[in-house]
């Protein structure tokens, strides 16, 4: 009987995960194919926002038969309507590829509104059910953004490698797929955190941005440490402080970044890898997630994605 109940389950996400498939774009226009000779073409986001918006009824009944829960809610049109001002706010940011844990960011999405931006590394390796995921994470208007093809440390990398040989292997190929398989792939977070000014150069022309991860020194807090810190949204180079368990940040001292950034009318920066509410240094987990958005919003602030920057 429990086994019957099982296949029948496995049946119907299997017609919920082909429903979502097929609403994937299936290509991206030949221009979007980015190569070691061609540059990359931002003017168009209003066009693909446009271009997505035609399925919209069917994307949020797949997410609503997921959650079972609804997509809209009193808040869902403050997420339409957002301005072209950055309002001081927060930028959450996930790296790497626990796409089964993100997914549970829906849940966020959907009853504050708020939205996050994921960079994903090792996208050729998702699975199926993984892919749709990501789908359903960017339909509820999170960015999903990019953290190279293999996780190398660039730095490292570079130092037997030429900068081509770097962008062969580590940029291009997933980026290329993310993209032909429909994701507004806009901006990159370097693995380890390790970058320079070359690989910046390098990487604006084919990103918006590029983010770095920044530790505050022992003798600062979190709202005493600058590079954190947005005030002009054009900024291209960005850094972003850890908020997972291993980070060692107590909710207090992130209450108090958000203070400055709220009284100083500026953008914070965070990031995290797993959101999961098992103990481990690289999680964080959903209850700390919910008393930084709460906190936030009763101070009336924002979460943007990072593609709001640098335009
Ligand atoms: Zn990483």
């Amino acid at each position: 009987m429990t086994k019957k109940v099982h296949s029948l389950f496995f049946v119907f996400l299997l017609i919920i995960g082909l429903i979502a498939w097929n609403d994937l774009p299936q290509a991206y226009p030949a221009s979007g194919v980015i190569s070691a000779h061609s540059q990359p073409q931002f003017g168009n986001e209003g066009k693909n926002v446009e271009e997505k918006s035609i399925n919209k009824t069917s994307k949020q009944d797949v997410i609503q038969a997921i959650n079972q829960a609804p997509l809209t809610n009193s808040r869902g049109s403050a997420i339409q309507s957002f301005a072209s001002e950055l309002s001081p706010g927060i930028i959450l940011t996930f790296d790497d590829k626990s796409v089964d844990d993100w997914y549970s960011f829906l849940v966020l999405n959907n009853k504050y509104g708020v939205k996050a931006t994921f960079y994903v590394s090792f996208f050729h390796t998702l699975n199926l059910n993984q892919l749709i995921e990501l789908k359903l994470l960017q339909d509820a208007k999170n960015e999903i953004a990019y953290h190279t093809t293999n996780h190398v440390n660039a730095l490292k990398y570079l130092k037997a490698n030429s900068m081509d040989d770097y962008l062969n292997s580590e940029i291009f190929p997933d980026l290329n797929l993310m993209k032909e398989k429909g994701f507004r792939v806009q901006d990159l977070a370097y693995p380890y955190g390790a970058g320079n000014k070359e690989l910046d150069q390098e990487l604006l022309q084919y990103f918006k941005t590029v983010r770095y991860t920044a530790y505050p020194p022992k003798n600062k807090k979190i709202a005493d440490f600058n590079p954190v810190y947005l005030k002009d949204k054009r900024q291209r180079v960005l850094n972003a402080v850890g908020i997972d368990n291993g980070y060692g940040h107590t909710d207090e001292e992130i209450f108090q970044g958000i203070d400055r950034a709220y009284n100083n009318h500026e953008t914070l920066l965070l990031y995290g890898h797993v959101i999961s509410n098992k103990p481990g240094n690289a999680n964080t987990s959903m209850q700390r997630l919910e008393t930084i958005i709460q906190y936030a919003q009763k101070k009336g602030m924002t979460f943007h994605t990072v593609s709001e920057l640098g335009s």
